[in-house]
C-alpha cells in the first residue's frame, strides 16, 4: 500500500471513529505501559487504578513493599516480575531524573520494564509527541492493509508508520488502529463485510471473510 492509499484509509477511519488526542499524566501512562505487557486492557486499567490510588508517585511506590504492589496489580500477567520492575523504575526515576518521567525515547528505554512500545506510549499519550506504539492490533491491521509485509517486526512497523504519517495525525493513529482492530479487523474472523476500507485493503483473504461476515449479518437479520 502506498502512502497516498494509506492516508486515504486513515481519512476514512478518522471520519468513522472521531478519535480525539489522549493526554494523561506521563507517570500514569508509564505505569499503564509496564502493567499492560501481555495483559488485556480489562485487567490492566483496574490494576493501574488500584496501584495509583495506593501510591500515585515514584516516592510513594518506593515506600510500598513488593507484596503490597503485587497484591494491588494482581492478576496482570507476570505480576511478580512487574512488581519488581515498578520499584526498580521508580528508583531510577528518583535517582536519575528527579522523580520526573523523561520525554526522550532513548532515556525512557533505559528504565526497567520499558521497551519500544511502552516508551512510545508514554511519549504520545503522556507528552503529546508524534509516536505510534505498535501493539498486537496495530501490527495486525498494518500487515493486513498492506502498509508493511507480513511478518514485519513491531519496531519496523512503527518506523514505517511514523515515516508516512503527518505529525498532527500520528498522535491518534495508535488509538485509531487499535479501535478499528478491536471492532472490525478482529484477529480471528475480521468483519470484512462491514469494513469501511475494504476497497483499499490488500489482505488476500478479504473476499472469504467478506462472504463469511455477510452470511453472519444475514443470519442475524433473519433470526
Ligand atoms: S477488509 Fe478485512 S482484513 Fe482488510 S482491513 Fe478491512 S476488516 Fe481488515
Amino acid at each position: 500500500m502506498d502512502k497516498r492509499t494509506f492516508l486515504r484509509a486513515v481519512n476514512v477511519l478518522e471520519k468513522q471513529y472521531k478519535i480525539l488526542p489522549r493526554r494523561e499524566r506521563p507517570f500514569k501512562i508509564l505505569i499503564h505501559g509496564i502493567l499492560s505487557t501481555r495483559t488485556k486492557d480489562t485487567t490492566t486499567f483496574p490494576a493501574q487504578d488500584r496501584l495509583l490510588k495506593l501510591a500515585g508517585s515514584p516516592e510513594a511506590i518506593l515506600k510500598l513493599s513488593e507484596k503490597q504492589i503485587r497484591d494491588a496489580i494482581y492478576p496482570v500477567g507476570f505480576y511478580r516480575t512487574k512488581a519488581r520492575l515498578l520499584k526498580a523504575t521508580c528508583r531510577v526515576l528518583l535517582d536519575e531524573y528527579s522523580g520526573k518521567v523523561p520525554h526522550d525515547k532513548k532515556e525512557l528505554m533505559k528504565l526497567p520494564g520499558v521497551g519500544d512500545k511502552v516508551a512510545s506510549l508514554v511519549l504520545v499519550w503522556g507528552f503529546g509527541l508524534p509516536f505510534i506504539p505498535v501493539d498486537t492490533h496495530v501490527s495486525r491491521v498494518s500487515q493486513r492493509l498492506g502498509i508493511v509485509q507480513k511478518g514485519t517486526k513491531p519496531v519496523k512497523i512503527e518506523e514505517k508508520l511514523e515515516s508516512i504519517t503527518p505529525k498532527n495525525r500520528a498522535i491518534v493513529l495508535n488509538h485509531l488502529l487499535v479501535t478499528f482492530g478491536r471492532e472490525i479487523c478482529k484477529p480471528i474472523s475480521p468483519l470484512c463485510g462491514s469494513c469501511p476500507v475494504y476497497e483499499l485493503c490488500e489482505f488476500s483473504g478479504k473476499i472469504y471473510y467478506k462472504n463469511k461476515s455477510n452470511k453472519l449479518i444475514n443470519q442475524k437479520l433473519l433470526s
